[in-house]
């Protein structure tokens, strides 16, 4: 087995790519095969009855999945990665170290399932979940307690893009609840722009179904931890429930990862193009990449990069609901992460299921349109939105 710590650390976007397996972690392919073959199958014949092989059953491992989960391993900077069926399926898997009258922290800017999912925990469980505001890191304090099981963060949070403060949640949790996981919800940054680990987390988890695959076609989720024993946990979790992901998923998976430096680069770019188009448009704009966000400067400590998705106001519920409609290039659809552009109204659609009470109280502006921007032309972009911004009214009511 070769020495992992001689290994050459190469830059984010190098380590997306070179897929290396010098470190003997990783299955071996007969054939040296530059892409990891699809091992499209349920079982592993042994050789004998008393020996066993590396792989036995697909629910317990396959060696397209130990393929992906060593390369997101290593681009995650975890310990060990584990690939798995949906961004909720990395969730509940993580949940599932909460026993019982423990209790959650999180956020109260979640994406829209945690929240779901949170809440079934807390009928079905008796799991209490705190909901604060993680951009003011000491609002924790009250609620840590020895029943805390989990601080489960997002930053920046969607739609809103507030930021939270990893490495000093981390640590004021550390010191006063030894017992209690850091867990990032990292799925709007991806592991090239942001890796929680590095800032003081204990678990990170993604949707690969966003940036990860980036093309929407395909659900995943990934979660990365860096400790032995909770990766233990978290895999005991995975194999009992049998929600390891697919072969050919995985394989999926694994090519658009390859690819995650290129597309975010542009994709980023294009963002701070078109935060700064609407900016200059007297438009009420949230995005870390502006000067203007209050938390420009933490995002910019903890990550290289605002990412590719910004939120606007327009003032005007109707105006907005106009304005998506009228755009031809930026399709209508709730998600995030694709090559291609899409706008939404996160109140009609991906938030719709959090009461209008609710939003209401997150200060979430019913008008609020996101927007997820993609690969194409950033001038098609700009020259579309300039188009539905001016027909529907939207512009001159900004002006
Ligand atoms: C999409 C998303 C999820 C859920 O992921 P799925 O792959 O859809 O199950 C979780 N968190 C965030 C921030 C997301 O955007």
């Amino acid at each position: 087995m070769a020495d992992n710590t001689t290994r050459i650390k190469y830059r984010p976007a190098t380590e997306l790519v070179y897929v290396d397996n010098s470190d003997g972690k990783g299955p071996k392919d007969n054939y040296n095969a530059a892409s990891m073959p699809i091992y499209q199958t349920a079982t592993f014949k042994q050789q004998s009855s008393t020996q066993m092989g590396e792989y036995d059953y697909s629910r317990s491992g396959n060696p397209t999945r130990s393929h992906v989960e060593n390369h997101l391993a290593k681009i995650m900077s975890a310990k060990r990665a584990f690939a798995v069926n949906s961004g909720m399926t990395a969730l509940d898997v993580i949940t599932r170290l909460v026993k019982a009258n423990e209790e959650v922290i999180a956020g109260n800017d979640l994406y829209g399932g945690t929240n779901r999912l949170l809440s079934f925990l807390a009928t079905h469980n008796n799991v209490k979940t705190h909901h604060i505001d993680t951009t003011n890191s000491e609002a924790i304090i009250p609620y840590l307690s020895e029943k805390t099981r989990l601080v489960l963060l997002e930053t920046p949070t969607n739609p809103l893009m507030k930021i939270a403060d990893i490495p000093r949640i981390s640590e004021i949790v550390h010191e006063r609840c030894p017992n209690a996981l850091v867990v990032v919800d990292n799925t709007m940054m991806s592991p090239y722009l942001q890796r929680p680990l590095e800032l003081g987390a204990d678990i990170v988890y993604h949707s690969g179904t966003k940036y990860l695959s980036g093309h929407h076609d395909l659900m995943a989720g990934v979660v990365a931890v860096k400790d032995d024993a909770i990766a233990d946990k978290i895999y005991f979790t995975i194999n009992a429930t049998g929600v390891g992901l697919g072969p050919f998923d995985c394989w999926l998976l694994m090519r658009g990862v390859k690819t995650l430096a290129v597309r975010m680069d542009r994709q980023q770019a294009s963002a701070m193009k078109i935060a700064d188009f609407l900016q200059a448009h007297n438009f009420k704009v949230h995005y870390p990449g502006l000067k203007t966000h209050p938390q420009y400067e933490l995002h910019a400590k903890m990550s290289a990069g605002p990412g590719a998705v910004l939120s606007f106001e327009t003032g005007d519920v109707e105006l907005s609901e106009k304005l998506v409609e009228l755009t031809r290039l930026w399709g209508i659809s709730v998600s995030f992460g694709c090559v291609n552009s899409l706008i939404s109204m996160p109140c009609r659609m991906s938030h719709a299921s959090i009461p209008a009470a609710v939003r209401a109280e997150r200060a979430m502006p019913e008008d609020l349109i996101r927007l997820c921007v993609g690969i194409e032309d950033v001038e098609d972009l700009l020259e579309d939105l300039y188009h539905a911004l001016t027909t529907s009214g939207a512009l001159k009511l900004a002006n």
